[in-house]
C-alpha cells in the first residue's frame, strides 16, 4: 500500500509498504480519504532539533477515512462507516482522559503524523475510541478540517476563551486554516469579529467570510485601528497563533480582563512581555493545544448544520509537499486537503 513518508528534512516520498493485520480487538482498520495539513505539518518537514522523533515517518496529522475492518469485540462503528481520527494516541485511562480531557492525557506517547508514523497512507489501524463518525451530508475533504483545525479552534473559543454570542474578538491572522474557522465559529454565535490579514486579496476574502472588520497588518497598525474600533476599550477575546509578530499587540487590544487564547507561534518563540500590563489590565492568558474528543464531534455537528471549513485548495497525493510549501509560504487563504 502507499505511504507518504517524510525521509529527510524537506523530502517527503511516496513508498510502497506492508499493510496492516487485520484489526485486533479494540481497534479499526480505516481507509485514508483525506489528509488536512496544518503548521505543525510544516514544522515536521522542516525539521524541529527538539522533537524526539525516528525518520523514516509516515506524515499525515489530521485525517478522515472510512472503515472497512472491525476487531472481534468492536460494536461502536461499523464497516462502511465514515470517520475522523484523534491525531494523538491517549491512554484512554488516566484521569484526564477519563474525564473527557483528552489533550490532557498523562500518558499521551505521540502526535500521529510528528512523533510516530501518522495517517497518510491507505490503511491504518486505530483504537476504536479515538475515531468520530462523520454526519451524512458533510464531505471527507470537509471532515479532514474536524479533528486538528476546527477542533482546536472549537476548544479555544469555547472551552478556553469561553467566548459568548455578542462579544468582540481580534482573529490574528485570518487567512490561516484555524483564523477562517475562527471567523465562521465567531460569527455564527454573533460576536463581532476584527481579523488581520497580509494583503488586499485575503481582506475581501475575510469579509466574505463575515469579518466585519478587516486589517491589513503590512499597511495598518491593527492595535491602533481595533481601539478605534471599539471606542478605545479593546476586545473581549483575543485568539493568537502568530506569536512575536503580533503578541503583545494582541494584549493591547484586549479590554480590561479580556481573554487571549493562543496556539501557536508561527512568527518565533519567544516575546517580552510587560508584566504591569499583565496584572493593572487583569488579562487571562490560556494556552492551548489539540482538542478533545467532544470537541471533534462538536465541530462535526456544526459543519453538518453549515458552517463548513474554507478551502484553499484540494491537492493530489504526489503534491503533498507543493501543499506543504504553499503553506509555509502564507500564501494560503483557508485548508489544504490532500486527497487519497
Ligand atoms: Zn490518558
Amino acid at each position: 500500500m502507499r505511504a507518504l513518508t517524510l525521509v529527510a528534512d524537506r523530502k517527503i516520498e511516496l513508498l510502497d509498504i506492508a499493510a496492516p493485520p487485520a484489526p485486533a480487538a479494540g481497534e479499526v482498520q480505516v481507509r485514508t480519504k483525506a489528509i488536512g495539513l496544518n503548521h505543525i505539518d510544516v514544522w515536521g518537514w522542516r525539521g524541529m532539533a527538539f522533537a524526539k522523533r525516528k525518520l523514516p515517518l509516515i506524515v499525515g496529522v489530521e485525517a478522515a477515512g472510512e472503515i472497512v475492518a472491525v476487531g472481534p469485540d468492536v460494536t461502536s462503528v461499523k464497516v462502511g462507516e465514515r470517520v475522523v481520527t484523534y491525531g494523538a494516541l491517549t491512554c484512554g485511562i488516566c484521569k484526564a482522559c477519563r474525564e473527557g480531557r483528552d489533550n490532557l492525557c498523562e500518558n499521551v506517547s505521540s502526535i500521529m503524523g510528528f512523533h510516530v508514523d501518522g495517517f497518510a497512507r491507505d490503511l491504518i489501524n486505530m483504537p476504536a475510541r479515538l475515531v468520530v463518525p462523520i454526519p451524512a451530508n458533510v464531505s471527507f475533504r470537509d471532515a479532514a478540517c474536524a479533528p486538528v483545525a476546527f477542533g482546536t479552534v472549537q476548544h479555544m473559543l469555547f472551552d478556553n476563551a469561553k467566548l459568548e454570542p455578542g462579544e468582540t474578538i481580534l482573529v490574528q491572522a485570518g487567512g490561516s486554516g484555524i483564523g477562517s474557522a475562527a471567523i465562521k465559529m465567531a460569527k455564527a454565535i454573533g460576536c463581532t469579529v476584527m481579523t488581520t490579514v497580509g494583503d488586499d486579496a485575503k481582506a475581501e476574502k475575510a469579509k466574505a467570510i463575515g469579518a466585519d472588520h478587516v486589517i491589513n497588518y503590512r499597511t495598518e497598525r491593527f492595535e491602533s485601528i481595533v481601539r478605534k474600533l471599539t471606542g478605545k476599550k479593546g476586545v473581549d477575546v483575543a485568539f493568537e497563533h502568530v506569536g512575536p509578530d503580533t503578541f503583545n499587540g494582541s494584549l493591547l487590544c484586549l479590554k480590561r480582563g479580556g481573554r487571549l487564547v493562543t496556539c501557536g507561534s508561527t512568527s518565533g518563540q519567544s516575546i517580552t512581555m510587560n508584566l504591569f500590563q499583565l496584572y493593572l489590565q487583569q488579562y487571562r492568558i490560556t494556552g492551548s493545544f489539540g482538542c478533545s474528543m467532544r470537541n471533534i464531534r462538536e465541530s462535526l455537528a456544526k459543519m453538518a448544520s453549515g458552517l463548513l471549513p474554507v478551502i484553499d485548495t484540494e491537492v493530489a497525493l504526489a503534491d503533498f509537499e507543493r501543499g506543504l510549501a504553499r503553506l509555509e509560504s502564507r500564501q494560503v487563504f483557508g485548508k489544504i486537503i490532500v486527497m487519497f
